[in-house]
């Protein structure tokens, strides 16, 4: 059993508190990446992890027993970093190796079958001869991995490792990162700060900021029900919408009110402490629809002036105001919509938020978790 375990885990770095108390639970054999943007604590939580710094409070354990003070080498884990870090003058199989037999109790012969093993899983055994400056980005980006791979560790930490490569063969290395985690189930740590590698990589993502954890659930619960307005903003592209309206009590139920629009809250009817309160409306591009004509003049579509037009090839993002506040609504491509245009949109009545805008907490979700919303029909 290979859980991973923080508890209250703070790393302060004079009056920098780089780690501020993390409450984190990796499950036996999980996926978990840790996302966040740039100075947020990801990597120092890594390297605590791994014992590369020490805690300044709070404890981790890995398989049930507390490790905090322990030396990285006690610690049974194998950790990946960015720019590979491998030695120019040996060969790949040398550097897989290297070190490893005067921490391990391993013979030559186990360990150079478990460099072939390795090398075979990555398909990297005709380079095994091979000097790092004979390697490309990405060859030597399997050599560093295949360094952790032949300590067949309990626990693998991956800090940003396809970061250095180009975007074709990042998207190539990611689906080799998720084929591997199949076939060897070892519990994995993965940082990063890339959303497109958190969604689909983690069996559930941990979204940091400010050295805190601000929700940790599967990608896809993640971006269906964000639990602030920084989860709502940093996962997702283009971010969510997010707009302050009042909600008012209509007769029919409750609406949200901008000046722009005023749109019915779905079963919020129900939930009186909502009534006069200013909050964030939250709609994320692809949730918000063109109305056809026959809309026109219905209560729930309204009217935005298209500024900026941004053909994605398979998506047509528009710009669009409403009233002082700018809408981002991702449509089908080839749509027949020009810059300056005013042009009639509705929200998906399944895909609203509300947040408190001092907290940030999300308060409202237009669909419910146990019953996740339907697909949006493309427009
Ligand atoms: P991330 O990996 O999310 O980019 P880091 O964990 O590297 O963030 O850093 C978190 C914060 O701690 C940053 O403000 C960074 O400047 C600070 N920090 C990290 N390492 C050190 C260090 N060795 N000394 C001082 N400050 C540090």
């Amino acid at each position: 059993m290979s859980t991973i375990t923080l508890t209250d885990l703070t790393k302060h770095y004079d009056s920098i508190a780089a780690v501020d108390g993390i409450d984190l639970d990796v499950l036996d054999e999980e996926f978990l990446v840790v996302v966040g943007p740039s100075g947020c604590g990801k990597s120092t939580t890594l390297r605590l992890i791994a014992g590369l710094e020490d805690a300044t409070a709070g404890t981790i354990r890995i398989g049930g027993t507390d490790v905090t003070d322990s030396p990285p080498e006690d610690r049974d884990i194998a950790m990946v970093f960015q720019n590979y870090a491998l030695y120019p003058h040996m060969t790949a199989a040398e550097n897989m190796t290297f070190g490893m037999q005067s921490v391990t109790d391993y013979s030559s012969a186990e360990i150079e079958d478990r460099v072939a093993d390795a090398a075979a899983t990555l398909g990297i055994t005709e380079l095994l001869d091979r000097t790092p400056d004979a390697l490309s980005g990405g060859e030597r980006q399997r050599v560093a991995i295949g360094r952790a791979l032949v300590r067949e560790p309990s626990v693998f930490l991956l800090d940003e490792p396809l970061s250095n490569l180009d975007a074709k063969l990042r998207v190539h290395m990611r689906a080799e990162l998720s084929k591997l985690h199949r076939e060897l189930d070892t519990t994995t740590v993965y940082v990063t700060h890339d959303q497109t590698e958190a969604m689909t990589l983690g069996d559930r993502v941990a979204v940091l900021n400010d050295g805190t954890v601000q929700q940790v659930a599967p990608p896809q619960q993640l971006y269906d029900f964000p639990a602030n307005q920084f989860v709502a903003g940093f996962i997702g592209e283009p971010a969510m919408n997010l707009v302050p309206v009042r909600v008012r009590d209509r007769p029919r139920g409750l609406v949200a009110d901008h000046e722009g629009f005023a749109h019915p809250l779905p079963d919020g009817g129900s939930n009186s402490a909502l009534v006069d309160r200013r909050l964030t409306f939250g709609v994320r591009p692809e949730d918000v629809l063109l109305a056809g004509r026959s809309a026109t003049g219905h209560e729930e579509s309204f009217e935005a002036r298209v500024t900026v037009r941004e053909p994605l090839g398979e998506q047509l993002l528009l710009h669009c105001t409403i009233g002082d506040d700018e809408l981002q609504v991702k449509v089908q491509p080839r749509r027949d919509v020009s810059t300056g245009d005013t042009i009639r949109l509705c929200f998906d009545q399944q895909r609203l938020h509300l947040f408190d805008p001092e907290t940030g907490d999300a308060i409202y979700h237009a669909a419910s978790e146990d019953q996740p919303a339907k697909p949006t029909p493309s427009q």
